[in-house]
């Protein structure tokens, strides 16, 4: 519809044209990215902030478009998912980020690989076939590959991801929920789910030590995940004061910008050293 003599509609729709367009053009363009080699992945290391220990690294899709530079995955990747191109992207993202886990093995830098799965993934009929023949190629340990779901993705048909999640803990895979708390799976639920890590979202680290009710509820995570013996990992550690907290509630895995941002392939190979040998 276009505006009728009124400006406030007539802005209104521009705004409106002008979403759709960037919308029209991500979607374009990402089916042209694959092929152009315009997607890479940076990985965030997962630090024992006791041991100082790099226990693995969560793959970050990263896209550098040709005319309008890098492009951050919130803006691309529920178009993605919305238009089904995220299961061809996400078959990429899994075996290039298990190709550079072997990578890191073969330079005796161990650890985990985590990797972001997005709904449509998971539920796809492929997962299972995608990862034993990745697992397959790159003969990579499959306890050191592990997915990361969010609780949304897990309780439409409960069931179903039920039995999905057993399909991939039967390849050796490990899963993790991220975002943990800020999604409605009640702990019956949790129960029920063979997952083996909880990932304490960012919006209860990031005002510690300020914020006494995210104090609370960060204390809650870590001591139900522990109640379930689920590993559990702070997300979006920034300072000193929040290992400390995270430490005195027994919590040692954080990842976040006070160890590292996510970073390139080159980058990593520095940082396991920087740590390894202080
Ligand atoms: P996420 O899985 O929760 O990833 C963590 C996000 O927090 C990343 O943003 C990371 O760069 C950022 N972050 C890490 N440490 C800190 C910190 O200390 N402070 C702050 N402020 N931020 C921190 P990024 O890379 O922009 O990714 C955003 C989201 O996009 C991810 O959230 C994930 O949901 C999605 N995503 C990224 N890569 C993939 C992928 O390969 N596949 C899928 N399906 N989703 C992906
Ligand atoms: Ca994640
Ligand atoms: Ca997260
Ligand atoms: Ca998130």
């Amino acid at each position: 519809a276009k505006a009728k003599g009124r400006n406030t509609f007539h802005f209104y729709s521009q705004e409106l044209d002008a979403a759709a367009n960037e919308r029209l053009f991500i979607e374009n363009e990402l089916r042209i990215a694959l092929k152009a080699k315009q997607f890479k992945l940076n990985y965030q290391p997962q630090v024992n902030s006791q041991t100082m220990e790099v226990i693995g690294y969560e793959a970050l899709i990263r896209w550098y478009h040709p005319e309008k530079g890098f492009i951050p995955p919130d803006k691309f990747i529920h178009i993605a998912e919305a238009t089904g191109m995220i299961v061809e992207l996400g078959e990429w993202v899994i075996d290039e980020a298990c190709h550079f886990s072997m990578r890191l093995q073969a330079l005796g830098q161990a650890g985990n690989m985590s990797i972001n799965l997005s709904a449509r993934q998971f539920k796809d009929d492929r997962l299972i076939s995608t990862l034993s023949d990745v697992l397959e190629r790159t003969k990579m340990p499959p306890n050191l590959l592990h997915l990361e779901l969010t609780e949304s993705m897990l309780m439409g048909d409960v069931e179903a991801a039920i039995t999905q999640l057993h399909e991939i803990k039967r390849l050796g895979v490990a899963l993790s929920i991220d975002d943990f708390g800020t999604g409605y799976s009640s702990l019956s639920y949790l129960k029920r789910f063979p997952v083996d890590m909880l990932k304490v979202d960012r919006s209860f680290v990031q005002d510690i030590p300020e914020d006494q009710n995210d104090m609370e509820i960060t204390a809650a995570i870590i001591a139900m995940a522990q109640k379930l013996k689920l590993q559990v990992v702070a997300e979006g550690v920034e300072t000193q004061e929040q290992v400390d907290f995270l430490q005195k509630n027994n919590c040692f895995i954080v990842q976040g910008y006070f160890y590292s941002p996510p970073i390139n392939e080159s980058e990593v190979h520095d940082f396991y050293q920087s740590l390894q040998r202080p």
